[in-house]
């Protein structure tokens, strides 16, 4: 069965994260640390995150993806900024020990005219110094669309960042519509992107996938996320991807422009193109 949801908001608890993913039909979710935009955290609740661990076990749900905030630029070229940006990854990463064994994804940042490899260098000390040993959690880079400055438009970026911190508890998470923005044909030749990214990072490091469809055309580096069918992607592309004997098992996490409604039609719509193999 496919592991799919969507990105919830976190306003009222962990537990109630749960039950909304029930009633949408989805056995995963994503929901934003702390504020997407600013940098505040919830204080945190035991009482909530315990009736959300048996929640979660009791409904057969697979890993999460909790998602660090955007503003969260690890290589920013204000050193202020780059180490508050490193303090904030590490009080999210030592609060995921609330949801032990689940996936945090965050957009690896932005150098500002520094260069790739200096942002490179920046991110992997932060991760190195965020990440103690004993954390329950995964954390994923995620895959961008190479917009601006961005670091991980490109697979190569990506590895290289998993070199620099040398842990087994890094790992990627693939988002359909920053990918085909950033120039890998997931259209035409998902096969052939999947080698790719098996030759360059390997495909055991693919943990999660995010699932949006494109407002623009391919390599076109915007990040603009459509929903399911009514971008440049379109239907055939996602039915290929939920179907793909090489992403079986991964959580999928729909961040499209939907509210609940939209996003219970989608997941109905992914369950049944996985139930209609060709
Ligand atoms: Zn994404």
């Amino acid at each position: 069965m496919l592991t799919v949801g969507c990105h919830l908001s976190a306003s009222k608890g962990y537990a109630a994260m749960v039950r909304q993913a029930m009633q949408l039909d989805a056995n995963t979710f994503a929901f934003f640390t702390r504020n997407p935009r600013g940098s505040s955290a919830k204080a945190e609740n035991p009482k909530d995150e315990a009736h959300a661990r048996e929640l979660l076990s009791e409904n057969g749900f697979g890993p999460l993806v909790a998602h660090g905030a955007y503003t969260m630029n690890l290589c920013t070229a204000d050193e202020e900024a780059r180490e508050f940006a490193a303090s904030v990854l590490a009080d999210d990463l030592r609060r995921m020990a609330a949801l032990p064994g689940n996936f945090y994804n965050f957009h690896p940042g932005s150098h500002v005219g520094q260069g790739v490899d200096a942002g490179i260098a920046y991110i992997a000390q932060a991760l190195r110094k965020a990440l103690e040993p004993d954390y329950p959690v995964t954390v994923l880079l995620e895959t961008m669309a190479g917009k601006g400055s961005e670091i991980g438009g490109r697979f190569e970026e990506l590895r290289a960042i998993l070199d620099a911190v040398g842990s087994a508890k890094v790992g990627v998470c693939l988002d359909t519509c920053h990918v085909y923005d950033g120039g890998y044909d997931i259209v035409n030749d998902l096969d052939g992107v999947l080698t790719e990214f098996d030759r360059v990072i390997g495909l055991d490091r693919l943990k999660a996938l995010h699932l949006n469809d494109s407002r623009n055309p391919f390599a076109s580096h915007k990040d603009r996320h459509e929903c399911i069918g009514k971008g440049s992607l379109g239907v055939e592309t996602f039915r290929k991807i939920v179907n793909h004997p090489a992403l079986r098992g991964r959580p999928m996490i729909l961040e499209t422009p939907n509210e609940l409604p939209g996003y219970a039609r989608e997941i109905a719509l992914l369950r049944r193109l996985e139930a209609e193999i060709y």
